[in-house]
């Protein structure tokens, strides 16, 4: 008897090891997360917990410019295990208590974005070439830097407004973005013009199709970059992680239509937008453009960017591209594309918007094995 027993016991502990083993993630998960700064404790408690148990490794979380609220959120987080990022967008600012409304980008028909942003009231875009404006941001992340809850800041909005808008918002713009339209091509301050003047020889204003020259392409990439590179020192010296939200590519979509050539950002992840249906694409092109963005982002991690569709059922009669995505049935098939072409694992757009049946999906496909294709 007291062998059976003996056995029985042997047998019962291999089961809860053999569960244990079956419910670790093999995937890496990230989530963009906003908006909770006025949820109480018990409940945040109870959702990052959730979150944990569902999968998900560590919160990319967009709470404003204060501290207070991203040290009362982290300490939550870091207890349910979780890793806390604070996201805070960089070039897209409106509090002018702080900020001098001639620190805005101007476009090429000289409109300010301030007072006449592109596409949405909201794009009031700072000029990167500003140092009133460096040192305004570099306040904001380091002041949040402090917080010792925090792994890391994420850069988000860190480019120049879309020169050319992703084909799938055309419709609900009433645009056909076939080229660059001056009205959307920044930055064309005094600052601007005449620092690339002093550079290169060339006069941009009198330029008669200015995205035919590449210096002035390469003029701007570098003042993104510039500017990431500084703050990423910053945040640094203060002993956390960098890391962006950025447009897919870097060269067949970021560099093109938001002027982010990321490659050259000295920053710890990367992570890019992979959302297909706002570029008209299925999930083979989420494996493609992670495969281009694994190749060039010279070994630092990749986490693929998923956008996830909050209703599936009605998508197809859904007009507004923000809610379209990810249906469940496509979510495997785009984390396996990720992680095939070199993710370091992927980052869900957002958990909010995940449906019982994305989670089941979702459940099964973090637990797979996937195997990196070879280069080439
Ligand atoms: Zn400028």
């Amino acid at each position: 008897m007291r062998k059976i027993g003996i056995y029985t016991f042997i047998f019962l502990i291999a089961l809860i090891q053999s569960c244990k083993f079956e419910s670790e993630p093999k995937v890496k998960c990230y989530a963009w997360l906003s908006d909770l700064n006025k949820v109480d404790d018990a409940t945040l408690k109870m959702k990052f917990s959730d979150y944990k148990q569902k999968g998900i490794f560590g919160l990319l979380y967009n709470g404003g410019h204060n501290p207070d609220d991203y040290r009362r959120l982290g300490k939550i987080a870091k207890e349910a295990g979780l890793e806390f990022h604070a996201w805070i967008p960089t070039m897209v600012q409106s509090d002018t208590s702080k900020i001098d409304t001639t620190w805005y980008a101007i476009n090429g028909n000289g409109e300010s974005a301030w007072s006449k942003p592109a596409y949405v009231d909201y794009y009031k875009f700072l000029c990167p070439n500003r140092d009133s404006v460096y040192q305004y941001l570099k306040q904001l992340y380091t002041s949040v830097a402090e917080v010792e809850e925090l792994d890391g800041l994420h850069f988000d909005y860190i480019r120049f407004p879309d020169v050319i808008l992703a084909e799938g918002l055309w419709k609900k713009y009433n645009l056909v973005m076939d080229r660059e339209y001056p009205q959307f091509d920044y930055c064309y301050c005094d600052k601007c013009v005449k620092d690339f003047k002093d550079k290169t020889g060339i006069d941009i204003k009198s330029v008669e199709d200015a995205s035919q020259v590449q210096e002035w392409k390469q003029f701007r990439y570098d003042l993104i970059t510039n500017m990431v590179n500084r703050l990423s020192e910053d945040i640094r010296a203060k002993n956390k992680k960098v890391t962006a939200a950025v447009f897919p590519g870097p060269n067949s979509i970021a560099k093109k239509i938001v002027r982010q050539e990321w490659n050259k950002w000295d920053i710890d992840m990367f992570f890019p937008m992979n959302y297909n249906d706002f570029y008209l694409k299925d999930t083979k092109w989420i494996g493609e453009v992670c495969k281009e963005a694994t190749d060039l982002s010279g070994s630092k991690p990749v986490y693929s960017g998923l956008f996830i569709c909050p209703k599936p059922n009605s998508k197809e009669k859904e007009k507004d591209p923000e809610n379209h995505g990810l249906l469940p049935n496509e979510l495997e098939d785009a984390i396996r594309e990720s992680m095939e072409n070199g993710a370091a694992g992927i980052c869900l757009f957002t958990p909010e918007r995940m449906t019982d049946e994305h989670w089941k999906v979702f459940h099964k496909a973090i637990r797979k094995t996937y195997e990196k294709k070879s280069k080439n």
